[in-house]
């Protein structure tokens, strides 16, 4: 068993891996400001387009029991899994469903699968994935509880940003799912994340620190793993849209 001391050494490692070279405590954050809640969006009635791919089975993590909610997504997954109504579906590798716990009372959101995603049919499993796996274990969330989806199902050519026709095709899929688990809050990933899902034509700057709903689902915004890569000086505000988040979890919860 590891010493007191290695442990924390090993925390500040990790600390560090997380958040660059500031030392982090768990901090009072500021009150949300509330939005108006605004009604969910309708469900998804697309048809769907067959093609003879083989069908590949539902990705589902740490799935307690067998159960209502387990199995309408896996049968909304069959329903939906050879999409081909948008340009994505011909140049995807991998229809990206979502991952996780049917039952989740938290959802995260991201943009769209990116090439490990696209590979491995799940989300969020790249360098990205892994930094948001010590985020939400930062928070005291394992990967397993919660459920990941994104925007879109099919990846993007060259990681590009989904256009305003392929989220409006696709985000149907997204409510739809939200329908099925009924999590109690949502945390979007990156701005097209939450300006797609929240219907916003705002920064993300703009859309942090506030409570939005998505229908009643209280809903908070923070950035994309991939952007905090890319920027590691965006990793202390992440820290705290985390920490905002987890409050109104534990707010909820406790
Ligand atoms: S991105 Fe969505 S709408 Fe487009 S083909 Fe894939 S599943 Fe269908």
């Amino acid at each position: 068993m590891a010493s007191a001391k290695q442990q924390i050494i090993e925390s500040l490692l990790v600390q560090k891996e997380l958040y660059g070279d500031e030392l982090f405590r768990r901090t009072l954050v500021a009150e949300p400001i509330l939005n108006e809640k605004k009604e969910l969006p309708g469900k998804a009635e697309k048809k769907i387009s067959s093609s003879p791919k083989k069908i590949e089975p539902l990705p589902i993590v740490n799935s307690s029991s067998e159960n209502d909610f387990t199995e309408k997504l896996a049968k909304y997954y069959q329903e939906i899994c050879e999409c081909m109504e948008c340009p994505l579906g011909k140049t995807r590798n991998k229809f990206v469903f979502g991952v996780g716990n049917p039952n989740a009372r938290v959802m995260l959101v991201g943009e769209g699968p990116g090439a490990d995603e696209d590979e491995q049919g799940i989300p969020f499993v790249g360098r990205a994935g892994q930094l948001l796996t010590k985020i939400l274990e930062a928070i005291s969330f394992k990967r397993e509880e919660v459920y990941i989806a994104n925007i879109v199902k099919c990846r993007p050519p060259g990681n590009r940003t989904p256009n305003p026709i392929e989220i409006e095709t696709c985000i149907p899929y997204l409510y739809k799912q939200i329908e099925i688990i009924q999590p109690k809050l949502i945390l979007c990933l990156g701005t097209t994340a939450a300006v797609s899902l929240l219907k916003r034509k705002e920064s993300l700057g703009a859309m942090r620190n506030k409570v939005h709903y998505v229908g009643e689902i209280k809903t908070v915004v923070t950035y994309h793993p991939a952007a905090l890569l890319r920027n590691p000086n965006w990793k202390k505000d992440c820290w705290a849209d985390v920490q905002f988040f987890r409050k109104l979890y534990d707010e909820m919860y406790a």
